[in-house]
């Protein structure tokens, strides 16, 4: 569905993002989107909204970006109602890098709200082994750039790591899971 923002959003020189709490025109995006909800579904679906680009102080730019539920907790302080969403810019910041080379890009960001958790031996209370971290779908600082085999595309069950993500995808949210 494409979305006509409010004369509020700007979105023809990227979406204001910042890491920690959300921009006003971030915000206003999110409730905007949020207002389309199909009533039979419930205001707690997950939204995927896709704009040009995101602006955000993050030196590794970004692609993609995810408010899971932990991100109403300090020191966050995201709106409850705005959680379960990804936004997702077409470009890097930089403009270099088109999403179309990031084909796990949009699997990452619906991870974070999936699993309710950050980024792979960074958030995890876990000890890398074997290299889990290089090639799970959670790995932090981007993901592949193609796929093949040794593409960061995976998750870890419980045998092959201290915290089960599988598990978390079940687990960590009240998602319905049919
Ligand atoms: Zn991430």
């Amino acid at each position: 569905m494409e979305l006509t923002p409010t004369s509020t959003i700007d979105l023809d020189d990227g979406l204001e993002w910042e890491d920690i709490q959300a921009t006003s025109e971030t915000n206003d995006l999110i409730n905007q989107v949020k207002a389309l909800g199909d009533p039979t579904i419930g205001d707690r679906k997950i939204d995927l909204i896709y704009v040009k680009k995101i602006n955000t102080s993050d030196p590794f730019g970004a692609y993609g970006a995810a408010v899971p539920d932990f991100a109403t907790v300090s020191p966050w302080m995201w709106d409850e109602n705005h959680t379960r969403t990804c936004i997702f810019g077409s470009t890097s910041t930089s403009g270099n890098f088109p999403l179309s080379n990031r084909p796990f890009a949009t699997a990452h960001e619906m991870g974070h709200v999936l699993t309710n958790h950050g980024h792979y031996a960074v958030d995890y209370s876990m000890n890398e082994t074997n290299q889990q971290a290089f090639y799970n779908l959670m790995r932090g600082g981007g993901t592949s750039t193609t796929n093949s085999v040794y593409s960061s595309k995976r998750l870890w069950p419980n045998n092959l790591a201290e915290e089960d993500q599988i598990d978390m995808i079940r687990t960590a949210t009240d998602i319905p899971q049919e």
